[in-house]
């Protein structure tokens, strides 16, 4: 079968297999037909060289972790053959940590967790995958090819989750959320928002392409000024860009008894001037909270699936503005210039 897999560590490795084993009975009973693989900037950092681990005594890992595809066969009886399944990405650690034992691989504790495609199982860019039942999280049937958006849905609807989590430490009513960067992850946490009923705001750099229209289709308001321009404090703010200057500005930009999730990854390695006294200030005088939030457990896929179900199909579908078939995998993995979410397409 095929398979799209990188040689990790190796910068431009990425082949298209064609002889690729099919997947080993050990990877779980529910054997799963791929339909479809999205792409993210994970993806682009295993292509460069630059992340990823290949499965124990493999020198190839077989990468995508954003998965749509059909059940075929499940002894279990948990999921049903011509079932929508997506794959939960990240498996507990194998000690297990005190979160891991929980079910919470999520808030993994010792960095011992394993994730397909990325990180020592063998990713779902292949025609066919198996995986346990409970790893395996079942989609609305109306949602249909849309169901590849669960995975980066859940990132979201764990960071909402754990906001709510740390709003309820006292009497919260949120009424103002800002999210910063519009790209798939940033547009999603906004969709989580308005269907919150908050009043949602999205920062982005850009002035033209598709974002601020997908935007204004959620009925949430686009921003194309510096954060310190923005004329509200926030009471909420998820930092999707990891830009150091964007993450230093809204953690100053909150306002009092604010919430800042941030959920973007910086490159680092680079330095502002940034008076940290005069944020400790702020954050202390205004009983501020800033978290980092990565990552989803099953309860959050769960969420995820919920979310997706309630969202107007058609603004999920405008989120999806290239796929690409499998034989063309090399197209789908260079960036366009007005992508939001490029899927690679495997049956149709
Ligand atoms: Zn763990």
């Amino acid at each position: 079968m095929r398979a799209v897999t990188v040689r990790p560590g190796v910068a431009n490795s990425l082949n298209l297999v064609e002889d690729q084993p099919e997947p080993a009975a050990e990877e779980g009973p529910v054997l799963v037909e791929a339909l479809a693989v999205g792409i993210c900037g994970t993806d682009h950092e295993i292509i460069a060289g630059e992340y990823g681990e290949a499965p124990p005594g493999a020198d190839r890992l077989v990468i995508g972790h954003e998965s749509l595809g059909r059940v075929i066969e499940d002894p279990s009886g948990t999921v049903k053959p011509g079932d929508l399944v997506a794959g939960i990405v990240r498996h507990p650690d194998p000690v297990p940590c005190p979160n891991c034992a929980v079910g919470e691989w999520d808030m993994c504790r010792n960095g011992q967790y394993t994730e397909h495609g990325i990180k020592a199982l063998p990713g779902f860019a292949r025609d066919r995958w198996r995986i346990e039942p409970r790893f395996a999280v079942a989609l609305d049937p109306a949602l249909a090819q849309l169901g590849v958006l669960l995975e980066p849905t859940s990132v979201v609807a764990k960071a909402w989750d754990h906001i709510e989590r740390i709003g309820h430490r006292a009497e919260w009513q949120p009424q103002t959320v800002l999210v910063t960067g519009a790209g798939p992850i940033g547009l999603l946490a906004a969709l989580l928002g308005t269907q919150r009923g908050l009043t949602v705001h999205v920062l982005d750099l850009a002035t033209d392409g598709p974002k601020p229209e997908l935007v204004a289709g959620l009925g949430a308001t686009y921003h194309a000024v510096p954060v310190n321009d923005l004329p509200f404090e926030p009471d909420v703010v998820i930092e999707c860009t990891g830009a150091p200057t964007v993450v230093l500005d809204v953690m100053c930009k909150a306002g009092p008894t604010g919430i800042v999730c941030l959920a973007g990854v910086s490159s680092g390695g680079r330095s502002i001037d940034f008076d940290a006294g005069a944020l400790n200030r702020a954050l202390v005088l205004e009983n501020n909270v800033v978290f980092g939030s990565v990552n989803a457990n099953r309860r959050h896929w769960n969420m995820a699936a919920q979310a997706l179900a309630r969202a107007d199909q058609v603004w999920l579908e405008s989120l999806i503005t290239r796929r690409v078939p499998v034989n063309r995998y090399a197209d789908a993995y260079t960036p366009g210039p007005d992508d939001i979410k490029v899927v690679l397409e495997f049956a149709s």
